[in-house]
């Protein structure tokens, strides 16, 4: 496998799959959250000030296979050229005599940005024909588009057999891998998992997962009121999937098989309605009246998983603690966010991945004091379920 910092990119035009799938402004079209572009620039200064030049394709949004101003790639341009320090080429299809002229005469330095590789359905579809098309556009490939790595596209897997000597992974796509590999194979010690979110139900393979890895298993959010409903509590109105009460009844029983410290919260702020506006109150998380339901943990579950996660080596976060997108009920995701960043300072390796713990430590203005965010919310989880990503296989596999 080729790497991309040893790779020699004098005269070469290095096709470049990014993750630019940013979220646009419907009214100006203007980018509101740059984070992903601004992930993707090392490996683009990279090629260049190697001396050679930059194709670079993404998709944006969910167009309908047709163009939409919504979701050009043209929205980006700005940015990435703030980021680059110099202008970039555009081209208005990803295909199509035009744009292979245009990447055909790219000069030493020069970077081109193809239009929404969705504009066309074959992308998605994983079509072969199109992945060859694309293909011209450079003499090696990189990978860098983790958010999408799980999905066998053409431009994010069937173009690699395109590039058999001359395809590699970039800096973002190094980095989400070589982190999710220091939580599945470091043998530090204690692995603490927070998994929050809405439902049981979406993250039951990964709790299974965990449970043969992690010695802290810490519960939150709208998910804990199924496991707390499971063992006889009142939980009122809250968000309870009835038909998942077997799955968590097994997850407490696996987790006392396999000597898992199962850490459930204890008490819970509950409302009277779903909305910011909502007459609220806390108390015992078993005990929440009828006609209420519990929208974030509250103090003494704070203060127990602080415990935890203050006393960790390895931390995996996935999932909110409460409704933190309504500042009524954020103060549980803040407070675990915090302890993350503060077992962080004292020496602990901690991963945020999934999209909406990712937009909680944004949100807090906290990434920046975890040891990584995740890019990639649907592959990261893929990634620890121990499922070979077909974008990553692809690269890996000759
Ligand atoms: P997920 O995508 O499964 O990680 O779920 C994230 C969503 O779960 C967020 O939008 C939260 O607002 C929501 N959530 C967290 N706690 C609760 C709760 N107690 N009741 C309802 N929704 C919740």
């Amino acid at each position: 496998m080729k790497s991309i910092s040893t790779y020699d990119f004098k005269g070469k035009r290095a096709l470049i799959r990014v993750d630019f799938n940013v979220p646009i402004d419907k009214a100006t079209l203007q980018v509101t959250d740059d984070t992903r572009i601004r992930a993707a620039i090392p490996t683009i200064k990279k090629v260049l000030e190697g001396g050679g030049s930059v194709v670079l394709m993404s998709h944006l949004g969910r167009p309908k296979n047709i163009p939409e101003d919504r979701y050009s790639m043209k929205n980006c341009i700005a940015i990435i050229e703030k980021y680059l320090g110099l202008k970039i080429q555009f081209a208005t299809d990803c295909i199509g005599d035009r744009a292979f002229e245009q990447s055909a005469s790219l000069k030493q330095g020069e970077v081109l940005l193809l239009e929404n590789l969705r504009f066309h359905q074959r992308e998605e579809k994983g079509d072969v024909g199109y992945a060859e098309l694309l293909s011209k556009h450079g003499d090696c490939y990189i990978n860098d588009a983790f958010g999408t790595a799980h999905r066998a596209h053409a431009s994010t897997t069937i173009i690699a057999r395109f590039f058999p000597n001359d395809k590699m992974f970039g800096y973002l796509i190094e980095k989400e891998i070589d982190s999710v590999n220091q939580v599945l194979e470091s043998d530090k010690k204690p692995l603490t998992a927070i998994v929050g979110g809405a439902k049981v139900s979406s993250k039951i393979t990964i709790i299974n997962k965990l449970l043969d890895k992690v010695d802290n298993l810490i519960i939150g959010g709208g998910m804990a009121y199924t496991f707390v409903k499971a063992q006889g509590g009142k939980v009122g109105k809250s968000l309870v999937e009835d038909d998942h009460i077997k799955t968590a009844l097994e997850i407490i029983d696996q987790a006392k098989k396999k000597n898992v410290n199962l850490v459930l919260p204890v008490d819970t702020i509950w409302a009277d309605e779903f909305s910011e506006a909502a007459k609220t109150g806390e108390g015992k998380i078993g005990e929440i009246p009828d006609g209420w339901m519990g929208l974030d943990i509250a103090t003494d579950s704070i203060k127990l998983f602080n415990q935890v996660i203050l006393n960790s080596k390895l931390i995996l976060w996935n999932g909110p603690m409460g409704v933190f997108e309504m500042e009524k009920f954020q103060k549980g995701t803040l407070e675990i966010a915090k302890a993350v960043a503060e077992a962080t300072k004292q020496g602990a390796f901690s991963l945020v991945g999934g999209g909406d713990s990712v937009a909680a430590v944004n949100k807090f203005g906290l990434d920046k004091h975890v040891s990584h965010v995740s890019t990639g919310g649907g592959a990261m989880l893929e990634y620890l379920e121990g499922i070979q990503l077909p974008g990553i296989a692809a690269i890996i596999n000759d």
